[in-house]
């Protein structure tokens, strides 16, 4: 995710791909893993670079360039989203997919990293305009996807029918029906059940184990939250049923704020009413930097990257950070909040759960058997607290960050993958 500049402090601008070789690099001084893999890990294994004809509605042409980076496939077929949006690069698609490599890993799914998209803004694109640059993607992608090659899902500016589109592509390309191709898909044509909500549900869950851990009982425990979209409210709302109060949520026009604690059913999250948050009025209004500095147990920031920087950190007041956005801290935030030992559970832990209930779709998908909504969030439940329990017992082995041991357990798996596999020839 690059950024722009924050501060004369945050003097380079941090892509997605620094961050994530950076981040590896600095899980190799943990873990006892060969340089020649470290090595290999540094790099993708393949990024394709298509271009996709779109017969426009008035009957132009235009052409537009599409993007697959294939990470890491040493645990199990690439897996990682399709993003339309007009900044998709290929080196931005080769970091996320690293990120995809490692949150795999983290949550042991047999899985490796892959990101792709579209540089298009959707925005200028009308439905069936849409559905035939999709359509004509998935057939551009044809050799390197599918459900034992590489397993797309939806990210930003895709959605489940644009995932429903391209896995119809890919079937009638194939003379199959092969919904394993693609996660994220309406439950009616092989989605699964709960996978909207997984992602808000794994933040959640790592809240309250977080909380646990940092002996803060979630009851009670004051929680303010950045984004009220699908990640944030549903991690709202959960909280607030397991007994948090939630005393701040915010969306891109500001935030409100009650310390006595919101009503997270009434306020309408994004899908529901978009940018609804401040027009409910029965609460304070405060804007999205002081919702940051609130003086809570738990702050979640669920709405966007680069958010916690060397500019505030110095003024956050919560006792523990959640990421549930993907990458809301920059490296010079993480670093003072460290020195100020506030502990952050870093983003490829914390909203795993989408992944991880992709994983539960493919399974279902391949096995031709639907799974309840109950078993989705029991077996969700289960492997967030396996990872958990997993990354703490590196963090009381070895005094790391979470973020580092989150790295270190990723890293161990796939470097004893890529051990006992070695290179051939
Ligand atoms: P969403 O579009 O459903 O909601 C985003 C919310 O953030 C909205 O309330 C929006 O108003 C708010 N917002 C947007 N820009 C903002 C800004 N500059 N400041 C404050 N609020 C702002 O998005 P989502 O799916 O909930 O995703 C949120 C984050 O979580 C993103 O970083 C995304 O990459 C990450 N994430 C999402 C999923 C998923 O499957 N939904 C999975 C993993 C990670």
């Amino acid at each position: 995710m690059s950024s722009k500049n924050t501060s004369e402090n945050e003097s380079v601008d941090e892509s997605a791909l620094e961050t994530a070789r950076r981040q590896l690099h600095r899980a190799a001084t943990h873990v006892d893993v060969e340089q020649g893999v470290i090595e290999r890990l540094s790099h993708p294994t393949r990024v394709v670079e298509v271009s996709v004809p779109l017969r426009r509605d008035d009957g132009r042409v235009e052409v537009f360039t599409g993007y697959r980076a294939q990470h890491d496939d040493v645990r199990g077929p690439y897996k990682g989203g399709l993003r339309y949006h007009p900044h998709v690069t290929a080196a931005e698609c080769t970091g996320l997919a690293m990120w995809m490599t490692w949150k795999c890993a983290v949550m042991d799914l047999p899985f490796g990293g892959a990101k792709g998209g579209i540089a298009v803004d959707v925005k200028d694109l009308s439905a069936d305009e849409k559905e035939r640059l999709t359509r004509r993607f998935a057939e551009e992608l044809r050799d390197v996807v599918g459900p034992k090659q590489d397993v797309p899902a939806p990210d930003m500016g895709t959605d489940t029918q644009t995932m429903a589109w391209f896995m119809d592509a890919y079937s009638m390309q194939h003379g199959e029906l092969t919904p394993g191709v693609v996660t994220g898909k309406p439950p009616v044509i092989g989605g699964s059940y709960g996978r909207e909500e997984a992602p808000g549900r794994s933040v959640a869950i790592v809240a309250r184990e977080a909380a646990n851990y940092f002996d803060r009982p979630l009851n009670g425990a004051s929680i303010a939250i950045q984004g009220f979209g699908s990640v944030g409210a549903n991690a709202a709302r959960l909280l607030d049923e397991w007994g948090a109060n939630i005393v701040a949520v915010s969306d891109v026009n500001g935030g409100i704020y009650d310390p006595e604690g919101l009503d997270t059913q009434a306020i309408p999250s994004h899908k529901e009413k978009p940018e609804g948050v401040t027009r409910h009025r029965k609460a304070t209004q405060v804007t999205n930097d002081e919702l940051l500095e609130l003086d809570v147990d738990i702050l979640i920031p669920a709405a966007v990257g680069n958010v916690i920087t060397a500019e505030n950190a110095e003024q956050i007041q919560a006792d523990i950070i959640v990421e549930g956005a993907n990458g809301p801290t920059t490296t010079s935030g993480d670093e003072i909040l460290d020195n100020r030992g506030i502990p952050v559970i870093p983003d490829i832990l914390a909203n795993a759960g989408g992944v991880t209930v992709s994983y539960f779709e493919w399974l279902q998908d391949i096995n031709r058997r639907k799974w309840s909504k109950e078993r989705v969030n029991k077996e969700l439940e289960e492997a967030m607290l396996t990872a958990w329990r997993d990354i703490e017992a590196v963090v009381d082995e070895k005094s790391l960050t979470w973020r580092d041991a989150t790295y270190v357990v990723a890293l161990r798996r796939i470097g004893e993958a890529k051990e006992t596999r070695g290179l051939w020839p």
